[in-house]
């Protein structure tokens, strides 16, 4: 693996750097920032509120890069978009708004446009940031002479890569055809490491391709609790579907000390043992899997429980306790998924209780997912943890949910595998 960190004393003033980020927030993020918030930068590591941490840990690497003077092309997803097999090539992405149904896909486009984040981008650098277009994109060659001739340290970013076909096809030709914007490669989007898109895997076949200052921090830390993590290592596995989480259960059955379960993961446990679970979440087919590891002593399940309307939404006060007693001793432990139906304040507290315990503990922590890492957050931030005491409890907040728990699972994850290449 090359790290960028690596190139810290070069002069990168001839390099054009692709780099991959990962500006898939919510659209609630995207609004607090356009109405003119500014992210408070903390000790913690991005444990703030209202930051949205991809975006707060991807400022270190596009520094890096201007202070030594390199271009940046920010390349990066965001959302869903549904007109991805409409628009066959980049270059026609931008073709005529003649019929109704091409005013569709641009509506959709300017949804999901990355273009608000040259303005969030120019606040948090403090620079101009320009934004190129599909259509831009389209002009490639001119595209191309724009960056050259701009000046050292100049940062654009391109419009949603998912709005072109060739993106999530991990198509070589459209990969090409980005590659031929810059002289260098950057990976700093663990969360996107596993899947094979064009920007994350078939591009580093055409450039010398290094992995970003996030990424590093991911794969050091994910890599010390994967190997020779200091015992007991303590796993906390919830969210809703034990078919997502299975992969790193199974890896660290053998590893770990415990394997606390909670969520609608525990429901599927519960119906294993033949258990009524009323209406609660709950994955039929997975019954099988779950019955063999039943059978591991390591597995425990909570003792009570929060119901409403016969559905099981949290683990109870008892489970909770007795989780944070384990995790109290615990010397690594790993999180991802929550307990209960966190959407609902009442059945967060089992979830919450779980951060708490993690905060206070004097575990090497690791935290991911979604849901998890924004309950981490708010009771970190509700604590008013000074950076000092923050630091001390090492949690490390994984910016991957599904690409950590693939890395967890042991999975080799494509985007990773191929930062070596030239
Ligand atoms: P993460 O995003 O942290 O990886 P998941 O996506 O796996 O977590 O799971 C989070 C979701 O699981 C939340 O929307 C939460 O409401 C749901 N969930 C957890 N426990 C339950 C439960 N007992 N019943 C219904 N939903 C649950
Ligand atoms: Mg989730």
């Amino acid at each position: 693996m090359k790290y960028l960190s690596s190139l810290k004393d070069k002069n990168l003033s001839k390099q054009i750097c692709l780099l991959r980020l990962d500006f898939n927030i919510t659209n609630a993020d995207l609004r607090g920032y356009q109405r003119g918030f500014i992210p408070r930068i903390n000790l913690c590591g991005g444990l703030t509120r209202k930051t949205p941490l991809r975006l707060q840990s991807v400022l270190p690497t596009i520094k890096f890069l201007i202070e030594r003077g390199a271009k940046v092309m920010i390349l990066s997803h965001r959302g869903r978009p549904k007109i991805k097999s409409k628009i066959p090539a980049c270059a026609k992405a931008s073709a005529g708004r003649k019929n109704q149904k091409s005013k569709i896909q641009f509506k959709i486009q300017n949804d999901l446009s990355l273009k608000p984040f040259v303005k969030i981008l120019s606040k948090l650098l403090k620079k101009p940031i320009h934004f190129i277009t599909l259509k831009e994109l389209g002009l490639i060659n001119k595209t191309r002479e724009k960056i050259k001739n701009s000046p050292a340290g100049s940062v654009f970013v391109l419009e949603n890569l998912r709005l072109m076909a060739g993106e999530e096809k991990n198509n070589k030709k459209f990969a090409k055809q980005l590659a031929s914007l810059g002289n260098l490669y950057i990976n700093d989007a663990f969360s996107v490491s596993h899947r094979k898109n064009a920007s994350v895997v078939a591009i580093t076949e055409f450039l010398s391709s290094y992995a970003g200052l996030l990424l590093e921090e991911e794969i050091k830390n994910l890599s010390r609790a994967m190997k020779n993590p200091k015992k007991p290592l303590v796993i906390i596995v919830g969210g809703a579907k034990i078919s997502d989480k299975i992969g790193a259960i199974k890896n660290f059955l053998k590893r770990a000390n415990y394997i606390l379960i909670g969520g609608g993961i525990a429901n599927t446990f519960f119906a294993a043992q033949k258990l009524s679970i009323g209406k609660s979440l709950y994955e039929k087919e997975m019954i099988p899997t779950v019955k063999k590891l039943l059978k591991s002593r390591k597995i425990i399940l909570p003792i009570d429980l929060a119901i409403k309307k016969r559905k099981i939404l949290d683990i109870g006060l008892e489970t909770a306790k007795k989780y944070a007693e384990i995790i109290e001793k615990a010397k690594t432990i790993i999180w991802n998924g929550p307990m209960g139906y966190i959407e609902d304040k009442r059945f967060a507290k089992g979830t919450e209780a779980i951060a708490q315990a993690i905060i206070k503990s004097q575990a090497f922590s690791i935290v991911g997912g979604g849901e998890t890492t924004s309950i981490m957050s708010k009771v970190a931030f509700a604590k008013q943890i000074p950076g000092g005491s923050c630091q001390k409890s090492k949690v490390f907040i994984s910016s991957g949910g599904g690409a950590m728990l693939e890395y967890l699972a042991g999975k080799k994850l494509p985007g990773l595998k191929t930062l070596n290449n030239i």
